[in-house]
């Protein structure tokens, strides 16, 4: 066991599907092997992990413990070793439809914001599905159509999904990012990865994303429903446009 810190290709191109690796960790109880650099995205932000291929194995969990991403190979054939160069590949169609679907729950929250100044509570994606929870109280009449019709048109819109990375101390004082809670990242974090859906929503965020918003196709509003007083739950599909 016991590693060093593995490179996370997917922060700077969420786009690469593979990669060239070396191991640095392995463990043989869990089954599972640390890499220098990885594309797999490990669970976490509300984004499941990628599935895949690793030196031949399939990927059936990535977590991140510290400064490395753990790798839990399926099967019972021998592990790499420590040492050994090995090639992962990402199951591609899964990682795209998260990317849809991660970007698509960013214009929910910008348009949200923009037309009712309503902030999020929670939320969850898989592939193409996704739900997110606001504090209304009560749900405005029409919600879902109207919630709809402006994602649609933002989408319809191609905005440009931009990455970049803020010295913390930056990313704190900036307007936008301080209503999404960028104050909550630990004071440990140097660098903040920022997500800016051009001139909707911009966030301190981990996760993968399309490119532009008409990369994600369309969205489908399918079930509005209470969770409580000052809790609503909006339930989202993603559609081919
Ligand atoms: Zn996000």
């Amino acid at each position: 066991m016991g590693a060093m810190s593995t490179e996370l290709l997917f922060l700077r191109d969420a786009f690469q599907r593979d990669v060239e690796a070396r191991v640095t960790g392995v463990d043989t109880a869990c089954r599972r092997v640390a890499l220098d650099r990885t594309v797999f995205y490990p669970t976490g932000g509300g984004q499941p992990h990628d599935l895949g291929v690793l030196a031949g194995l399939d990927v059936v969990a990535v977590d991140k413990a510290g400064e490395d991403i753990w790798h839990t190979l399926g099967g019972d054939d021998p592990l790499p070793d420590v040492g050994d160069t090995v090639h992962g590949a990402i199951d591609w169609a899964r990682r795209h439809d998260l990317m849809r679907t991660h970007t698509a729950l960013h214009v929910l929250c910008g348009v949200i914001w923009n037309q009712w100044g309503t902030s999020v509570t929670g939320g969850n994606m898989e592939p193409l599905a996704a739900r997110m929870d606001f504090e209304f109280d009560p749900l405005p009449v029409g919600f879902g159509d109207t919630v709809e019709a402006l994602v649609n048109a933002e989408l319809e819109a191609d905005r440009p999904v931009e990455v970049s990375f803020l010295p913390r101390d930056t990313a704190v004082m900036d307007e936008d990012l301080i209503r999404t809670k960028v104050s909550l990242v630990p004071e440990s974090v140097p660098e903040i990865r920022v997500v800016d859906i051009v001139g909707l929503d911009k966030q301190a965020d981990g996760g993968t994303h399309v490119s532009s918003t008409g990369q994600v196709g369309r969205v489908r509003v399918v079930k509005t429903e209470s969770k409580g007083r000052g809790n609503k739950r909006i339930r989202i599909a993603v559609v081919d446009a």
